[in-house]
């Protein structure tokens, strides 16, 4: 049923799908097509079971289908879908965020994080006055012209440099550097530091597979930023609220959220003198403090809700308060903001111990089960993320950048991507993407994906070899 439902959509969707790796392109074969998820778990049109480590891209922290964020969700459905007013849960969701991302002083709702780093790369032209924008090579941002350069992800695995359709004259706005890479960045700012608006980075790249950023490579951003005084936007759409619960800022930035789940104490909530202030007073042991922080996937529950967050100095230069405008009809969507508060809530301490755990013992399992069959392969982490590349090269140098991510061997990623899909388990269809576990995921589940192991070690063994 699968196959015929995959040749139906493509004569009414190009390439059958609605965003291109769902597509299965790099893997080969037809996408599975989900008819429903529960917790650890996706189940196809023909009734299969798989265990999901894809979780929607990042979203599904709490596992799918919660109960209580659904039942949140229903609850705001019955209220109405959209009013294209203000309410009170975007405030709530809003204070959520900043309690847990103080850097995030204030708060802009939009429904994607293509909408939010899109937006953030124009307050930082509007707020600086300068014209270009620096990103790392492997980094993806969202699909917007500006950021489409060597941006990893779907373009990654379909092997494309950008897009077309990007005019010259906007690529030639964007600086791209070699990622990890603290001379280059150095050397580009003695150039043209002046003319730089702002560097963009992943908080931790996690769109060419996981390639952690070396130690202090993200405070040397914002030093050298600092320095030009050109701003530093933290893409943390993947990380954020999922590695912790300030995101990988909370890991390698020093600010750690203490007594979970985090409130603005009531006087931030109502003064912005008392907010500035505690947020001021929160940041001040952090390693590092991003101008500006984008968010997306967690925050929105699975729900189409992104936003970006920074210095409440920077955040008024949006419209209606300043110059830089930026408008959505479905911003605040009240069923988006229902799911992304109910998720921040339920997202306790218990609920990254849990997500950290899976995580881990997969790893530990993956790492015995390849070390065992002699394969070679590097598995890299950033937090709770990780992802493996095959081969020799990556094995023996490591991956710290794009171009040694293109160093893979893909063709072992496909063949153990199809027997674990086979075992019922799936796996990003892409071996640019990093693997994603959710705080549903139990020992059930931990026990099946080792099931389906041994096999598709041994076909990614043959896929070695065959060459
Ligand atoms: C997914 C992602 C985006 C884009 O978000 P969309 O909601 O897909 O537009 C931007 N930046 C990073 C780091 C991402 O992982």
């Amino acid at each position: 049923m699968t196959e015929k439902l995959f040749d139906l959509a493509q004569t009414a969707i190009p390439g059958g799908v609605n965003s291109p790796v769902r597509a299965f392109g790099s893997v080969g074969g037809d996408p599975i097509f989900v008819q429903r998820a529960q917790g650890a778990y996706i189940y196809d049109t023909d009734g299969r079971q798989y265990v999901d480590l894809v979780c929607t891209w990042g979203p599904s922290l709490l596992g799918h289908a919660h109960p209580q964020v659904v039942e949140d969700v229903t609850k705001a459905a019955q209220k109405g879908l959209s009013f294209g007013a203000p309410t009170l849960m975007e405030t709530r969701l809003a204070n959520a965020i900043t309690a847990r991302v103080p850097a995030a002083q204030k708060v802009r709702m939009v429904s994607t994080g293509t909408e939010a780093t899109m937006t953030a790369i124009r307050l930082a032209r509007g707020f600086t006055g300068r014209n270009l924008i620096v990103k790392f090579a492997g980094c993806y941002h969202g699909h917007s012209d500006a950021l489409l350069a060597a941006a990893g992800s779907g373009l990654a695995t379909q092997g494309l440099p950008g897009s077309a359709g990007v005019t010259a004259s906007t690529a030639a706005d964007t600086l791209v550097l070699p990622y990890n890479d603290a001379a280059a960045l150095e050397k580009t700012f003695q150039m043209r530091g002046t003319e730089i608006a702002a560097v963009i980075t992943e908080a931790a790249p996690a769109n060419m597979g996981i390639v952690p950023p070396r130690a202090d490579f993200n405070q040397t951003i914002r030093t050298v930023t600092a320095k030009y005084r050109a701003l530093m936007i933290s893409d943390e759409v993947l990380t954020g609220f999922r590695c912790s619960p300030s995101g990988f800022w909370g890991i390698d930035g020093g600010y750690r959220v203490g007594a979970l789940p985090a409130e603005l104490p009531p006087r931030a909530e109502t003064s912005a003198v008392a907010r500035q202030k505690w947020c001021e007073d929160a940041t001040a042991g952090a390693a590092y403090v991003p101008d500006i922080f984008t968010f997306g996937k967690v925050v929105g529950g699975g729900m189409p809700l992104a936003a970006l967050g920074g210095r409440a100095e920077i955040m008024d230069y949006l419209a209606p308060v300043g110059p830089v405008y930026q408008a959505g009809t479905l911003s605040g969507n009240p069923l988006a903001t229902a799911a992304g508060y109910a998720t921040l809530r339920l997202a306790d301490a218990e609920v990254y111990a849990r997500v950290d755990a899976a995580s881990a013992a997969l790893q530990t399992e993956l790492r015995t089960a390849l070390d065992h069959a002699g394969l070679p392969y590097c598995l890299n982490t950033a937090g709770n993320l990780f992802s493996v590349f095959f081969g020799e090269v990556p094995a023996c140098h490591g991956v710290s950048n794009y171009e040694d991510a293109g160093q893979q061997n893909a063709s072992m990623y496909r063949a153990f991507f199809h027997a674990m899909l086979k075992g019922g388990v799936a796996l990003p269809p892409s071996c640019f993407e990093a693997w994603f576990v959710s705080a549903a995921h139990d020992e059930d589940a931990l026990n099946r994906i080792m099931a389906a192991l041994p096999d598709a070690v041994t076909a990614a063994g043959n896929a070695a070899t065959e060459k």
